[in-house]
C-alpha cells in the first residue's frame, strides 16, 4: 500500500446518527493499524475553522462503539460556506500537519468536502451518516438500521394502547424527502397505511382504505406517516380530516421526533461503521480522494462524492407492494 499520507483527520457533521462513534473508532484504529497519525476535529467544519483538534490514538476511542450521538460533537457551520471560513479551516489543518480528511455526515457535509477539495486539492473521503437513508451509493446509511429498530419499538408500544381503546393512531416518523423509515417500520409494525413523500394516496383513498379495514373487523389502526408526506400539510390536518370523515374511532397523533436519532447503535450499524471506517482510511492511503464509501450487495464500494450528492435514492417498489398486501 503506497503510504503517502501520514496524518488523517476525522469529523462528524450535520445531523447526528447512531453509529457515528463506531465509525470514528474505526477510522482512528485503522489509522493506528497502518501507523498513521489521527486527529479528531470537534464540532464538524466549525471546529476546523476554530482549530478545535485533538490527537487520537487507538485507546482514545475505547468504550464508544455502543454509544449513540458523536463524541466529536456535530455542528452546522455557516462560516464554512464562505471562502474566508474555508481558508481558515485550511490554514489550521495544514498547520496541524493533516494530509487527508474523513467526513462522517450527510449530503450537505459531502458538498462542503467537495468544495474544500476543489479549492485546496485536499484529499477527502465521505462516510454516509444519517438516519434517513437518503444518500445515493449505499443501500444503508449509518444510523438507519438503529432508527428503524427504535421506531418499531415505539410503534409496538403505541399499538398496545391503540388496541385497548379502539383508537386510530397517526404516527409521524422522520423522512422529509424520503419514505424509507416510514415504509420499513410501517411494514414491520403492522401499519394499516403508510404515507410517504414518494406517493400521494389522497385523503379520500386513505379514509376509504381505513373504512375497509374497519369493516373487515379491525378495531384499531396504525398509520405511519413520513414527515414529508404530501397528503396533508401536516399530521394534525390528517387527524382533523379523518375525525370529520370517519366514525367510530378515537383518532390520536404521535410525533416520534428526535428520539429516532438517539440510542445505542444496532449490531448492523456497528459492523457497517467499522467496515466503512476501514475502507475510508485505506482508500485515502491508496492515494484516492473525493469518494464516499457505501454498502452495495454486501460489499464496501466507492461512489464519487459528486454522484453521491446528486444521485437520488429510490423507494423499493416491492416493499410498497408488500405493504399493500399486508394491509388487506
Ligand atoms: P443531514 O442529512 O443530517 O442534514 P448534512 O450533512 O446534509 O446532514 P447540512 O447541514 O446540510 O447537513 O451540512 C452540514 C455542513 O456542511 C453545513 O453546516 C456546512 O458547514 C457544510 N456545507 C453544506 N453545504 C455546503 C456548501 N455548499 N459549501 C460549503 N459547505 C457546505
Amino acid at each position: 500500500m503506497p503510504n503517502r499520507i501520514k496524518k488523517i483527520a476525522v469529523l462528524t457533521s450535520g445531523g447526528d446518527a447512531p453509529g457515528m462513534n463506531a465509525a470514528v473508532r474505526s477510522v482512528v484504529r485503522t489509522c493506528a493499524y497502518h501507523g498513521v497519525e489521527c486527529v479528531g476535529v470537534y464540532r464538524g467544519y466549525q471546529g476546523m475553522i476554530e482549530g478545535d483538534f485533538k490527537p487520537m490514538d487507538a485507546r482514545s476511542v475505547r468504550g464508544i462503539i455502543n454509544k449513540g450521538g458523536t463524541i466529536l460533537k456535530s455542528a452546522r457551520s455557516k462560516e464554512f460556506r464562505t471562502k474566508e471560513g474555508r481558508e481558515k479551516a485550511f490554514q489550521n489543518i495544514k498547520k496541524a500537519g493533516v494530509e487527508g480528511l474523513v467526513i462522517i455526515g450527510g449530503d450537505g457535509s459531502f458538498t462542503g468536502a467537495l468544495v474544500f477539495n476543489q479549492e485546496y486539492g485536499f484529499p477527502v473521503m465521505g462516510i454516509p451518516g444519517t438516519i434517513d437513508n437518503d444518500i445515493f451509493g449505499t443501500t444503508h446509511t449509518l444510523g438507519f438500521d438503529t432508527a428503524l429498530n427504535t421506531v418499531v419499538d415505539a410503534i409496538d408500544k403505541i399499538r398496545d394502547t391503540a388496541s385497548s381503546h379502539n383508537r386510530l393512531f397517526f404516527i409521524e416518523v422522520m423522512g422529509r424527502d424520503v419514505g424509507h423509515i416510514a415504509l420499513n417500520t410501517g411494514i414491520a409494525g403492522g401499519a394499516e397505511e403508510i404515507l410517504i413523500p414518494e406517493e400521494d394516496l389522497g385523503l379520500d383513498r386513505l379514509v376509504e382504505s381505513l373504512n375497509k379495514s374497519k369493516k373487515t373487523g379491525k378495531t384499531s389502526s396504525i398509520v405511519v406517516v413520513a414527515e414529508g408526506d404530501k397528503i396533508g400539510k401536516n399530521i394534525f390536518e390528517l387527524k382533523e380530516y379523518v375525525d370529520e370523515n370517519m366514525e367510530g374511532y378515537d383518532v390520536r397523533v404521535s410525533v416520534l421526533g428526535h428520539m429516532q436519532r438517539g440510542g445505542a447503535p444496532s449490531c448492523f450499524d456497528r459492523v457497517l461503521a467499522s467496515r466503512m471506517g476501514v475502507k475510508a482510511v485505506e482508500t485515502l492511503l491508496n492515494g484516492q480522494t473525493n469518494y464516499m464509501v457505501g454498502l452495495q450487495n454486501n460489499k464496501m464500494e466507492l461512489t464519487p462524492l459528486d454522484n453521491a450528492i446528486k444521485g437520488k435514492t429510490k423507494i423499493n417498489l416491492e416493499l410498497l407492494r408488500v405493504s399493500d398486501i399486508m394491509s388487506t
